[in-house]
């Protein structure tokens, strides 16, 4: 391990160690550990060749105007529903139960956190693991979604859509409300595996008013994160070293 890794390491160390409000906020680097690709790493899903490019499979006027092939996306490159939790999901979650960390603020929609043992998630872009009719709002399991052909539709012939923000869709009001709230009360805040190219939520960890801001991330996110310690590493790897 090169020496400032080391020293980073250190760094994240004494803060967590005195840390008693501290938030977690992250994307999907967190989980490419688990097996799940992101979109914007060298093997993420934007750099693989598609009909159309994934920011607009993922939109809601994709979703509205070709549902089967959305669907067909949807279920291949989407759902890792074998995917389990790595060594920083079950950090954050030890954490929480420690007393130390009051939320994890997540773009994932994989449900990987709640997984590992966290209960305090706002989870900005809705999760893959809850599915409504779009017409008679019945609930149903991912599996649902997962091993249905084509459209999954509901028993009174609605689509059963996941509960996932697509692009153009606004995000939940009282789960980014929260989200803020958690942001702003929080002594350490934790910014991992994340681009920060996606907003609103991006804009969220300007709402910190504490004292330690910590960015581990392979790699500087793309947008700049004043005063903060960045750590150059595999989340997983990172924090399973502490
Ligand atoms: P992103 O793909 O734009 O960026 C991921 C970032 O994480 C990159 O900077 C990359 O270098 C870094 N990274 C990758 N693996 C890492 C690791 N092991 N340790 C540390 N850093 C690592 O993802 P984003 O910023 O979350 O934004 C894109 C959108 O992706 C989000 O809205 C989210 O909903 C969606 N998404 C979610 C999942 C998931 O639920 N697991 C998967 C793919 C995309």
């Amino acid at each position: 391990m090169d020496e400032q890794l080391q020293e980073g390491i250190e760094a994240l160390r004494r803060a967590v160690s005195h840390m008693k409000r501290g938030v977690f906020f992250g994307g999907a680097g967190v989980s490419t550990e688990s097996g799940i690709p992101d979109f914007r790493s060298q093997d993420g899903l934007y750099r693989q060749k598609y009909k159309y490019p994934p920011e607009t499979i993922l939109s809601r006027t994709f979703f509205d105007r070709h549902t089967e092939e959305f669907f067909d996306f949807y279920r291949n490159k989407m759902l890792c529903l074998s995917a389990r939790p790595n060594a920083a999901h079950k950090k954050l979650a030890q954490w929480e139960e420690e007393g130390k960390l009051a939320a994890v603020v997540t773009q994932n929609i994989d449900g990987l956190h709640q997984r590992a043992g966290s209960r305090r998630v706002f989870e900005l872009h809705g999760s893959v693991l809850r599915n409504f009719c779009m017409a008679c709002g019945k609930s149903y399991p991912v599996s649902f979604v997962a091993e249905a052909e084509g459209i999954p539709r509901c028993s009174c012939g609605g689509i059963v859509k996941p509960d996932v923000v697509l692009y153009e869709e606004p995000l939940d009001g009282a789960t980014l409300e929260g989200a803020v709230r958690a942001i702003r009360a929080a002594d350490v805040l934790i910014v991992g595996g994340t681009s920060l190219n996606v907003y609103p939520a991006a804009g969220l960890i300007d709402y910190f008013e504490g004292d330690s801001l910590i960015v581990v991330n392979r790699g500087a996110p793309a947008r700049a994160v004043p005063g903060c310690l960045l750590i150059d590493g595999k989340i997983g790897e990172v924090f399973s070293a502490l």
